[in-house]
Order: structure tokens, then sequence, then C-alpha cells
């Protein structure tokens, strides 16, 4: 019967969301569980007002959760790269921009039980504005993405990039495999490895997990 296990599952979810949530608060984050995409976009809206500028970079969660439609009807600014028709240069001046925005949105690859955030990049501009930038970083982050240790966040961090990959019709090995192998294919996306032990210095951050899938 459809959904006859739905409300364990749920129950599940919120039972390790919240002790994330719990790890997160002991490491300088504002940290909240969500059981719903539903509830995590209303989330994203009650921290960024209306008309402010907002960076998000490659997440395909911030997308799912539909914050792209709903910010831009608020009047805010989303300066986003994942537009086909902007020209390189014009691509690279939006890359900065999503860095120096008033929110900077955005998922992780992968976030261990006791709060510890693992993102591989190909730019490095989603790592950096993570690791560094002026303005308060908002991470949503599905269930999904829960690991129990840095090992299997790494791990799961390079399994994302197959999905991406296949996404942007690219070819890498993975793409071949159906899973890493450490490649050196010059259409590798895996070049810059992030690990945020603790919430960055000199900025606010929020985390949002949801309990449901979401993102690669
Ligand atoms: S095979 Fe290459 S591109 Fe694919 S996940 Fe591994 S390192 Fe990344």
């Amino acid at each position: 019967m459809a959904g006859q296990f739905d409300e364990a599952r749920a129950k599940a979810s919120k039972v390790l969301g919240e002790s994330v949530v719990k790890e997160l608060a002991g490491k300088g984050y504002e940290a909240e569980y969500v059981a719903s995409k539903e509830e995590a976009l209303a989330a994203v809206l009650k921290l960024i007002p209306s008309g402010a500028s907002v960076g998000v970079p490659g997440t395909v969660t911030i997308r799912e959760i539909g914050a792209m439609e709903k910010l831009a009807e608020r009047g805010c600014k989303i300066y986003q790269h994942w537009n086909p028709s902007l020209t390189p240069a014009e691509r690279g001046q939006v890359l900065a921009d999503e860095n120096a925005a008033d929110y900077f949105l955005t998922s992780s690859n992968a976030i261990t039980r006791d709060g510890k955030l693992v993102n591989i990049d190909g730019n490095g501009n989603r790592v950096s504005g993570m690791a560094w930038g002026r303005s308060p970083i908002i991470y949503v982050i599905g269930i999904n993405k829960v690991t129990a240790n840095l090992d299997e966040a790494i791990s799961r961090a390079r399994g994302a990039a197959i999905p991406n990959v296949l996404r942007l019709n690219g070819s890498t090995p993975c793409s071949q495999a159906g899973h890493c192998v450490d490649c050196n294919s010059p259409a590798r996306i895996c070049n810059a490895l992030l690990i945020m032990e603790r919430a960055a210095g000199g900025r606010k951050s929020h985390v949002i997990i949801v309990g449901e899938n979401l993102g690669f």
C-alpha cells in the first residue's frame, strides 16, 4: 500500500535530522530541522528579506525546493551562473557576484552525523563562497546527504559528481562506469575538496536540514 511506511520513515528522518542540528549548534551554526521541502522553502524565505541580492552557486537542492522562483517573485536579485546564454566573460562576472551578494544560498554535497560539511567543486567558486564571504550563508541539506563519517562523506561527494556530469551531458570516466575512478580527465569536475569542520568565522551560517531526499 502506498505510503504505508512513510510515517516511520518520517520519524526516523526527524530523529536523525534533529541530532545533526544539535551537533551543528555546537559548531557555531544556527541550525534547524524541517520535515519537507515546502517547509525548507518557507524557512529560506524567512531568512532572506524581499529585495536582497542572493548568490546561488551550482546547487540542485535550492532549485528543487522552488527557491529561485519565489525569491525572484519577492524582488530579490539572483546571481547564478547556470545560465547557458552567458558569455564566458559574463559567466566569470556572475561567479564573482554570487560570492559578493547579500546572501549566499547553497546546499552541501554531504554532512557527517557530527556536523562536518563536505563539498567537492570543479571551479572552486562554491567552496570558496562557503569558506569565506562577507554575507550570511544559508545551507539547505536533504536527509539523504547525512553520512556516518568523513570517509563516507567524501565518497558521497564524489558520487554526487556523476549525475552532475550526466546533467551537463559531459563525459568523464565516472559517467561511463557509474562510480568514481579518481580520473585525470580534462573534464574532471572534482578539483577542490572542502571540509568545514565548524562554521566559518565572521559571518552568520544557517543550516536547514530537511527530512526529504534532495539534490544529488
Ligand atoms: S571519475 Fe573524475 S569526475 Fe568522476 S567523480 Fe571521480 S574524480 Fe570526479
